[in-house]
């Protein structure tokens, strides 16, 4: 097998993994006696009863704090995206914030299961008890939870007093932006189920698209074509296919006017070469899968304005963040199988 031969196959395993990996991640299963082997059957929790009972550990933190509980929900969710890359051990809860036993029992601490908050607190670990037994257990959910609220709890309330608590815990500004983008995400829509997806265009709109991903040049002067092109009509709606907060808006070279949207598993939506965009919509802003961001268009591949250089299409991209690289993804499969989904539910509708 030639060397570019192998370099192709390589890149399709690995993209097959992580496109797998990006569809399931946010559903770990949760075994309900996961302790007890001697259960019979053990019941494992729908997706539905995983969100309902997080949820309920961050109001019943939010409650004895004051930390609002989209600010718990940021940080967990965050955490959740990073921990494949930090290459941390699957959290046993439904809590996925992550301590390690000497941030947990303290550097200088002998015992590294210490869960006396007394003996922890003499260390200076950070590990506290939120449930009020007593202990301070590093695999506890509400005690993982209380650590971190009560840490934030120690930069004050305001919003500008969590940016700073978050930027002294991560050191990194691209974890504080995204953090507060999935705040606006669960403030704006009150709730943790935040996944469905739809199609780029609507489905009965005239369109064809096919697998272009990784071809030598696509539309638009891309050298190694990262996204799907979706071909479409001239002001055919493009919508988000996610629930997501606008990150990038305005003109570049290559892609003309487009427009980025993060998700909730820290994966970044590119739409290029739109005609224009929904003028209502800001950075900053939280939208919900089906809203219009903008207007299929051939904008890009000179100065802002320039368009017309090749067929109108929706040039659709993912990337991947995982809180140390952020890389190019294959959207064709996600996108059939949104496209699919989608028409399942109006079906169902109807
Ligand atoms: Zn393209």
């Amino acid at each position: 097998m030639g060397k570019a031969m192998r370099r192709k196959l390589l890149c399709v395993v690995v993209s097959l993994m992580i496109s797998s990996f990006i569809i399931t991640e946010y559903v770990p299963p949760v075994h309900a006696n996961s302790t007890t082997s001697s259960a019979p059957k053990e019941a494992v929790k729908s997706r539905e009863q995983i969100f309902a009972e997080r949820r309920q550990l961050f109001d019943e933190i939010s409650a004895l704090t004051g930390i609002p509980w989209p600010y718990l929900a940021a940080i967990d969710q965050y955490e959740r995206t990073i921990r494949i890359a930090k290459k941390r051990p699957l959290a046993k809860g439904l809590i996925d914030i992550y301590y390690s036993q000497e941030e947990w029992t303290g550097m200088l601490n002998p015992d590294r299961e210490d869960d006396n908050p007394t003996s922890i607190a003499f260390f200076n670990g950070k590990g506290k008890d939120g449930n009020g037994d007593g202990l301070a257990d590093r695999t506890d959910d509400l005690d993982v939870l209380f650590t971190t609220a009560d840490y934030i709890l120690s930069y004050g309330t305001s919003e500008q007093d969590f940016r700073i608590a978050l930027w002294e815990y991560y050191h990194n500004n691209r974890s504080v932006e995204r953090i507060e983008q999935f705040v606006k995400l669960y403030s704006t829509y009150d709730r943790l189920d935040l996944f469905q997806h739809v199609f780029p265009v609507p489905l009965s709109s005239s369109y064809s698209y096919r697998g272009t991903w990784g071809a030598r040049r696509g539309w638009g002067g891309y050298r190694i074509h990262e996204g799907t092109d979706i071909f479409a009509g001239y002001g055919v709606p493009a919508r988000s296919t996610t629930y997501g907060v606008i990150e990038v808006r305005g003109w570049n070279p290559y892609g003309g006017w487009r427009i980025g949207i993060r998700d909730l598993n820290n994966i970044y939506h590119y739409y290029a070469h739109l005609s224009g965009f929904n003028k209502k919509l800001n950075i900053g802003d939280a939208v919900a899968p089906g809203d219009v961001v903008g207007w299929v268009g051939s904008s890009g591949y000179g100065k802002p304005g320039t368009s017309g250089k090749f067929p109108p299409h929706l040039h659709y991209g993912l990337y991947r963040d995982n809180g140390l690289s952020e890389w190019s993804f294959d959207p064709y499969p996600h996108l059939r199988k949104w496209e699919k989904e989608e028409r399942q539910r109006k079906l169902k509708k109807s």
